[in-house]
């Protein structure tokens, strides 16, 4: 049956793609990836009878007039998508236009540069005590932010905050992390291209990053990690604390009293 799979390709190394996105590209009848942003080698999984196709130029109507095929024809199609098509993928634009058709789709998540800039730095997003959310954001750029979503007032949560599609205008970007509250000397990490061979880090104070990205020439493909978190240690989780009882282990005093 014709159908289309969002399929997540993962940051950029190819062996980040999931097995279950690799098995549905082998199968495609069709596969429409972004050169720009999907390492080449995602398309070794291909068949070599598929039907290969760049997105970059083609617009959402054009993409109407190919799924519409794909009903026609009964074919099966890989929309590849970098990182994770959850986010800011443009995948629920197209998955209205499935819908307006009657051409079934699914969503295979992958890994999001997010995960990836993350590991790239050997930080965990999420530290015990000191931050426990992850405001996973953008600056405003040809696509508005809504009105709530204003940088400077996440800001003022003092979290972490992972940062796309916004290395252009850093020193704007500074000045609203400042203003919302972060202190000046909050740790700061760019991961420019993630799992790339060319893969580049920055890791700065708050009150440097508009200079460090600058200088580094980023304005792409980087992810922008910001939040006290990036810079402590010494607080555990109760997952792993022995005083803690959670469903796969009992708390090990409770164990005791139960021996004794
Ligand atoms: N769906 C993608 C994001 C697409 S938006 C995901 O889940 O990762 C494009 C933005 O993602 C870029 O501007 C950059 O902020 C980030 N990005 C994508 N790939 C990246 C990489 N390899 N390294 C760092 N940032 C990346």
């Amino acid at each position: 049956m014709a159908k289309v799979w969002f399929i997540g390709a993962g940051p950029g190394s190819p062996d980040l793609l999931t097995i279950r996105g690799a098995k549905l590209i082998s199968e495609a009848d069709i596969v429409i990836w972004a050169r720009s942003l999907v390492h080449e080698d995602v398309l070794q999984h291909a068949s070599p009878t598929a039907e290969i196709i760049e997105s970059t130029d083609i617009p959402l109507e054009a993409v109407r007039e190919l799924y519409e095929r794909a009903v026609r024809e009964d074919l099966r199609v890989a929309r590849v998508h970098s990182g994770d098509p959850t986010i800011y993928g443009a995948t629920m634009e197209q998955i209205e236009r499935c819908d307006e058709i009657g051409l079934d789709w699914e969503i295979v998540p992958g890994v999001s540069s997010m995960g990836a800039a993350a590991a790239a730095i050997g930080r965990e997003l999420t530290i015990p005590e000191v931050s426990q959310s992850i405001i996973i954001t953008r600056r405003a750029s040809r696509t508005p932010m809504p009105n709530n979503e204003d940088i400077k007032r996440f800001a003022e949560h003092g979290t972490t905050m992972a940062i796309f599609l916004s290395a252009a205008k850093p020193r704007a970007l500074q000045q609203d992390l400042l203003e919302g509250g972060y202190e000046t000397d909050t740790p700061c990490a760019v991961v420019y291209r993630a799992t790339w061979p060319d893969q580049e880090i920055i890791r700065c104070r708050l009150d440097e990053l508009a200079d460090r990205i600058r200088l580094s020439g980023f304005t792409r493909q980087a992810m922008i990690l910001i939040g006290p978190g990036l810079g402590s240690g010494g607080t555990r989780s109760h997952l792993y604390d022995p005083d803690f009882s959670h469903m796969f282990r009992e708390a090990e005093k409770g164990a005791d009293a139960a021996a004794s």
